[in-house]
């Protein structure tokens, strides 16, 4: 079932009513579950209470947007809609990985130092451009190699 594939990425998942689960948010740094999961009318709605976008935290748990719907469902039965929304996300998610290379090329260039978690998040947004051949990447990867 696709709320499984869903649940079974999160940590301390907990069930509080018909369809509504809680667990902690794979976003951020939660330490108490702060995200909310709803299932209704066959989708999946997320909401992060300390802020996440669900594309931030669909990305955390390698989903993409469309994993929110249940197959079988009609309105996921759309491919054009299903197409359109999938092309969508991955416009935004490329926008933001391009974002988090622009600030740490930012550092790099003033001279300071990678936090761990910030060469991490640099590496996966990377690494997401390179799969998807993305151009502006390897300008990017070319003036880090100089
Ligand atoms: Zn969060």
């Amino acid at each position: 079932m696709f709320l499984d594939k869903i649940l079974s990425r999160l940590d301390k998942v907990k069930r509080t009513g018909d369809g509504q689960y809680i667990a902690r948010c794979p976003s951020h740094d939660d330490k108490s579950p702060s995200l909310a999961i709803t299932e209704r009318d066959k989708k999946c709605l997320l909401h992060c209470f300390a802020g996440c976008s669900a594309l931030d935290v669909l990305d955390s748990i390698s989903l993409e947007m469309s994993d929110l719907f249940d197959d079988d469902d009609t309105v996921a039965n759309d491919s054009d809609w299903k197409e359109r929304s999938t092309a969508r996300f991955q416009s935004q998610m490329i926008e933001r990985a391009q974002h988090t290379l622009d600030i740490t090329n930012n550092i790099i260039e003033a001279g300071g130092k990678l936090t761990e978690k910030e060469a991490i998040r640099a590496n996966k947004a990377m690494k997401y451009l390179e799969e998807r051949k993305v151009v502006g990447c390897s300008t990017w990867l070319n003036r880090r190699r100089k």
